[in-house]
């Protein structure tokens, strides 16, 4: 038996390794599982050159956890190591990682290290996390010389043991003696659950006790239908061969939506579809992405793509890996390219990370130019689903814009769709302004807001439904990148307004007339409105409430980005337009008796916000009980 002593620079790094990876312990089993395939992907491949003997038999890792003996062994029939090697190996070269990752670790901030962990593999010695005492029984594949089996084990001093021992088959065995913060890791449904994490994809199979299952005895029963029995099989938790590393001429569609259900067992909608990525240089990346069907006002949740190194998980946080807006896709990226082993701040300005990241975007938006080309009213039944990726990428990536143009489509309250350049053909003769702006008109609530597209239509316009989350936002950023066009929502202003294509007309009413009526509405009215007045049709309602495009914007949009505004809540702000023209308002300046007067205003009051779906509580009371007692008489 020989003693050893680790070569320690900084002070016993175990006691900070328990401390500080306090809250990602479980990546020992990653680790550990990780290296076991290394080994075993190490030993096939030198059988392949011919330089392993041997058979190689059976492969399978196995993990097993004693609950009494406290302990959680892996095994694996990979290539082994010598005694050398397992000083050069563990005792040096992975422990003086280890030990730079302390180091590194030990000056950042509580965040940095949050971002650390897991993404640098601690290796080998994350197993002190979660033990006393680790031994490993080794036994290499190589032949003659100093080849036989041997027993390390440490304490987590810097002090080991390594002597030889009796093993016969080839391969190692990790056995962790649990401590007794950890105990909750001897537990199988535990253990089971983070190879689920994070084996779940690796190439070797991996074993982790026998399961029961029910299988055909090949007999009938009286009625004629299958016999069963229960028969114990080994509880393989992983599949060696994801379809993300296959072909694509290879799948059919059913694979893919096969997949999805494996990926994510808890989401019941199929996926819309699916981008398959596949690249070789200048940096290898393979990955499926779903588009995923998300319903509107759910919470999006952005930790669905999950990302791999070679088959190994790694986060389910991509952020900074794809463009943000892609991050509402679910799926599986892998590449061994992406440095894992380094901060946040670090991946985000890494030169690999953003072709990666470039290249997602160029692979989805030229996914979406081929459905849209090959297929555009299969694209077109898809649009609802899919339009708010598409209008989050517009808004965030000026790159995904610029192709995603020609293939976003607008909507109409008829249900039609558009692309941008035959909405703009559309509208073009019959909605220009008088400053030759092109206006777009559109609504968020098309049963709210009817009896205003109902004006727009009876004048020959069209109207754009835009009901969808972040379609506020969107807006604008249509406004900004079309040139001489003007976005205005149906009840913006009177429709004689909406589209003006003439100065207006001087007005009738003598000023000190329109003072004593604006007066007169004002006692119906609530302070956030003002009472304006316009030369309108006689057709038109004799007087309407209209919400100011800027204004409304504003507020729609400081809603959406969490409630709060700069300058506090934006003030509700509407004007009360009265049609000087309409008859009914011309009664009303005429009218002699105060009493009826005052009766008269308050129901064009009450029409006007009726129509607006303004009119509440005690005035809509009031107003039903008028309308009905009318009919009564
Ligand atoms: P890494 O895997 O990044 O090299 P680790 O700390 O996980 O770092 O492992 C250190 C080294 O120990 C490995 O590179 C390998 O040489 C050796 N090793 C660890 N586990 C095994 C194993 N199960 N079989 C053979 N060698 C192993
Ligand atoms: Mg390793």
């Amino acid at each position: 038996m020989k003693k050893g002593t680790i070569n320690v620079q900084t002070e016993n790094i175990f006691p900070i390794i328990k401390k500080f990876l306090y809250s990602d312990h479980e990546i020992f089993l990653r680790e550990l599982v990780s290296n076991a395939v290394d080994a075993t992907q190490k030993l096939k491949a030198l059988a392949a050159m011919g330089k392993v003997k041997d058979e190689l038999g059976d492969l399978t890792i196995q993990v097993v956890v004693d609950k009494d003996a406290k302990t959680i062994k892996v095994i694996d029939r990979g290539v082994g190591m010598t005694a050398d090697e397992v000083e050069k190996y563990i005792a040096q070269i992975a422990f003086s990682g280890a030990e730079e990752f302390v180091k590194k670790y030990k000056n950042k901030s509580a965040e940095e290290r949050a971002n650390l962990i897991g993404h640098f593999g601690l290796g080998f010695y994350s197993s002190f996390m979660v033990s006393d005492r680790v031994e490993i029984f080794t036994k290499t594949y190589k032949k003659g010389g100093q080849t036989k089996a041997v027993h390390w084990e440490c304490d987590g001093s810097p002090e080991y043991i390594l002597e030889e021992t009796d093993k016969s088959d080839r391969g190692t065995e990790v056995v962790l003696h649990i401590n007794d913060d950890s105990l909750d890791y001897l537990e199988n449904s535990k253990i089971e659950q983070l190879l689920n994490k994070y084996c779940r994809f690796l190439p070797v199979p991996v074993q982790f006790g026998m399961k029961t299952e029910s299988v055909k005895t090949g007999e009938k029963d009286k009625d004629g239908n299958d016999k069963y029995e229960t028969v114990e099989v080994p509880n393989i938790i992983n599949n060696t061969n994801p379809i993300w590393l296959r072909k694509p001429s290879e799948l059919k569609d059913e694979d893919y939506k096969k997949f999805y259900r494996e990926l994510y067992p808890m989401v019941f909608e199929e996926p819309l579809f699916h981008i398959h990525l596949n690249v070789d240089y200048p940096f290898k990346l393979t990955g499926i992405l779903y588009f995923p069907k998300i319903q509107q006002n759910v919470e999006v949740r952005k930790d669905k793509i999950q990302l791999y190194s070679n088959q190994v998980f790694i986060t389910d946080n991509v952020e900074g890996v794809v463009p943000d807006f892609l991050t509402l896709l679910h799926g599986v990226l892998d590449s061994p390219d992406i440095p894992l082993n380094v901060s946040r701040s670090y991946l985000q300005s890494d030169s690999n990370v953003k072709k990666i990241s470039n290249h997602i975007l160029k692979k989805v938006a030229d996914k979406l130019a081929q459905l849209f080309k090959k297929d555009r009213a299969g694209f077109e039944k898809k649009w609802d689903d899919i339009k708010v990726f598409i209008e989050y990428g517009i808004i965030s990536e000026e790159k995904f814009y610029e192709k995603a143009k020609n293939f976003t489509l607008l909507k109409n309250v008829d249900g039609k769709y558009f692309t941008f350049d035959e909405y703009e053909s559309l509208i073009e003769e019959n909605q220009t302004d008088k400053d030759k702006k092109l206006v777009y008109l559109y609504t968020t609530d098309a049963e709210k807001q009817y009896p205003y597209i109902e004006k727009a239509k009876s004048k020959g316009y069209d109207v754009l439904l835009m009901d969808g989350v972040i379609d506020s936002h969107f807006v604008n950023h249509l406004e900004q990148k079309f040139e001489n066009a003007r976005f205005v929502r149906v009840d913006a202003d009177v429709i004689s307004k909406l589209i003006q294509k003439e100065e207006t007309a001087e007005s009738k009413l003598k000023e000190e007339t329109k003072e004593a009526l604006k007066k007169l509405f004002s006692k119906f009215l609530s302070p956030e409105f003002t009472v304006v007045f316009e030369v309108m049709d006689e057709q038109e309602m004799p007087a309407t409430i209209t919400e100011t495009e800027f204004m409304r914007r504003m507020r729609d949009m400081s809603m959406l980005g969490g409630g709060m505004n700069m300058m506090g809540a934006l003030p509700d702000s509407y004007n009360f337009v009265v049609n000087e023209n309409h008859p009914l308002i011309v009664k009303l300046n005429e009218e002699k008796d105060e009493k009826l007067k005052e009766e008269l205003a308050s129901r064009i009051v009450y029409s006007a916000k009726l129509m607006k779906d303004m009119l509440k509580g005690e005035e809509l009371t009031k107003f039903v009980n008028t309308y009905v007692e009318s009919l009564t008489k």
